[in-house]
């Protein structure tokens, strides 16, 4: 720390958990919060009713997500729920040393890659939780309340589920989910604490 006012990296937060969990809400609030940005990830699900190209993904057609890895553009990609979905690398290491904050709402293989990826900087900023739902029963009720997904889509989500569930002793912080209300203040705890690693100070 060479100055009375310490510049920091950014730190990168990797959230994983089961559709439906509220992840994905967790990370974009704490965005509103400002000094942090949501990685959009790209993918070749179809879009959602409501959900819009470049603020909720890139949707991409097969071939150009395929074309994409080709050329090397994606910081990490998996396939999941039968479709790919993939973080492109342009921004990410701008943002963390610029002290921007990123989070990557991305699942346990994607999570992995990144964990396991040796570039110095992402070891220095890497951080990630594991959103938890109380219960399968729950999940199910959560999936289907949001009518989002027809029946044969939530029916594979929650396979889906149980088997990233095996993975949350891989992450840093396990956040059981609750209430809205308690998960983002346990969210929010989490983030004040890793905000002052001694790791991001320059
Ligand atoms: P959904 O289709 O519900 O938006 O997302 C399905 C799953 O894909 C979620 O677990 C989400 O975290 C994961 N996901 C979203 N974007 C990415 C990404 O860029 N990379 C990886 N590996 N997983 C992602």
């Amino acid at each position: 720390m060479s100055d009375a006012i310490a510049m920091r990296l950014g730190l990168l937060i990797v959230v994983s958990g089961p559709s439906g969990t509220g992840k994905t809400t967790l990370c974009r609030r704490a965005c509103e919060q400002g000094g942090a940005v949501f990685s959009i990830s790209c993918t070749t699900r179809a879009p959602r009713p409501g959900e819009q190209h470049g603020v909720d993904y890139f949707f991409l057609t097969e071939e150009d997500f395929v074309a994409r890895v080709d050329r090397g553009e994606f910081f990490e990609y998996a396939r999941v729920h039968n479709r790919w979905y993939g973080t492109l690398k342009s921004t990410v290491h701008e943002q963390l040393r610029a002290g921007v904050d990123v989070f990557l709402d991305i699942d346990v293989q994607g999570a992995a890659q990144v964990r396991g990826c040796e570039d110095d900087l992402v070891g220095r900023c890497y951080t990630d939780i594991f959103v938890m739902p109380p219960s399968l029963q729950e999940l199910r009720a959560r999936l289907e309340g949001r009518g989002t997904d027809q029946a044969e889509e939530v029916e594979r989500r929650l396979a889906h589920a149980a088997a990233e569930m095996q993975h949350w002793s891989d992450y840093r912080f396990c956040l059981r989910s609750s209430s809205r209300q308690e998960d983002a203040a346990r969210f929010a705890a989490i983030l004040q604490a890793e905000r002052l690693r001694s790791s991001l100070i320059l």
